[in-house]
């Protein structure tokens, strides 16, 4: 007997290998205690729905993916920075906006000077917006306190967030995102702080899912990069790393090196660097937001990604200074329209690969018997159009843990 039996849907299950979408018509799935416990064609099912579960659920051919993973956001944050991209519309250069007072800088003082509410209240409308296209699952991750404080109060309520809405929450500690104003020109005793006091702390309080770092010309170098990846695996933390964004910086293959979850952004990462990604089983995330957001114009190595295997997972990389993205579903377009991402490549990145770049690949990302009952329906007559659509949102209905 089932709590609840799904009929009359098609199945998006993104199973790897098989038919496009892993893609199961007419089908059903059975829903026991969260979990998947049976899916198929609805052909298959040994008796009439009544009699199999508690609840019989009627998707009206509605399609049913996995719920949606957005693996890579900053959603806690003070302020905005809408002055910036003004300023800058208006022809400011950005040393103009540096001097009054802009980039990351504005964000971590917005952010220490918020109270908690003002940040969960506005972090709360940003992760609303997600969860109305489907997402089930999010990643956050701190890095605009920049201190112990500041930095436990955003993971704080990162796990808050997952504890009030009907989402699974992994959080991030990126404490490494910046050199904050009081260690100016200070660069290596911040890491040293970082990695020695507060990554402890916030493991030690239970905050932090994973670890990541800013591992960039304009951010941290590899080698301070290695300090607070080896604190982290003596902390028995799983890394992460924001690599190759606008330079190739060795980032694809320190992540590898380490045995990173994933390593995100990616457009320089060299083929050496994609294969050894591939090789250690790290995730590529692609974060085409901020891409469209900068007006890149050096494209990921798509090609390169395709050829070694190494799973492409993608996200909006919310945040408020490169990607004020709150759209999971404009993410997958951007996605198919800039990288030239395949439509099911996109769905396989928010589903599957999303999952396995938060360490969730075992229990989340697949319709598959055995995982979590996260289920999305959909009103569109084919997979395809969650990529192809701009500004739409054909989600009917979600289910969390199979409620
Ligand atoms: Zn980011």
């Amino acid at each position: 007997m089932f709590d609840t039996l799904v009929v009359n849907a098609n199945l998006a299950t993104m199973r790897p290998g098989g038919a496009a979408y892993g893609a199961v018509r007419d089908g059903a799935i059975g829903i026991k205690a969260g979990r998947i416990e049976w899916l198929g064609p609805r052909a298959d099912l040994s008796g009439a729905p009544e009699g199999l579960a508690t609840e019989v659920l009627d998707a009206e051919r509605a399609w049913v993916t996995p719920g949606l993973v957005d693996c890579h956001t900053h959603l806690v944050y003070g302020g905005n920075r809408a002055n910036e991209f003004e300023m800058r519309l208006n022809g400011a250069s950005y040393e103009e906006i540096a001097q009054a007072g802009g980039g990351i800088v504005s964000t971590v003082r917005a952010t220490r000077d918020a109270s908690e509410n003002e940040l969960v209240a506005t972090a709360s409308a940003r992760l609303g917006s997600l969860l109305a296209e489907g997402v089930t699952t999010v990643e956050i991750k701190s890095g605009y306190g920049l201190d112990l404080a500041t930095e436990m109060r955003m993971l704080r309520i990162a796990r808050l967030l997952g504890d009030t809405a009907p989402v699974t929450v992994k959080t991030t500690f990126l404490g490494a995102h910046a050199v904050p104003v009081e260690y100016k020109g200070r660069a290596d005793a911040y890491i040293d702080f970082v990695a020695n006091e507060v990554l402890p702390d916030a493991v030690r309080a239970g905050l932090a899912d994973a670890v990541d770092c800013f591992c960039e010309n304009i951010g941290f170098t590899p080698e301070q990069t290695m300090r607070v990846f080896d604190s982290a695996k003596r902390l028995g933390v799983p890394v992460k790393l924001h690599a190759d964004q606008r330079t190739d910086f060795g980032g694809a293959a320190l992540a590898a090196k380490y045995g990173a979850l994933s390593a995100d952004h990616i457009e320089y990462s060299s083929e050496a660097g994609i294969a050894a990604m591939a090789a250690a089983g790290t995730v590529g995330v692609l974060l085409p937001g901020a891409y469209y957001f900068l007006r890149e114009a050096h494209m990921p190595d798509i090609g390169a990604m395709r050829q070694h295997g190494m799973d492409m997972a993608l996200a909006t990389d919310s945040n408020p200074g490169s990607s004020p993205l709150v759209s999971i579903l404009l993410a997958l377009n951007l996605a198919c329209t800039i990288f030239r991402l395949t439509p099911e490549e996109a769905l396989a990145g928010v589903t599957r690969n999303g999952a396995k770049a938060l360490g969730m690949g075992a229990t989340h990302g697949t319709i598959e018997a055995g995982k979590a009952a996260d289920l999305v329906f959909w009103r569109i007559g084919a997979p395809v159009e969650l990529a192809y659509a701009m500004g739409a949102n054909p989600c009917m209905k979600v289910l969390k843990s199979g409620v």
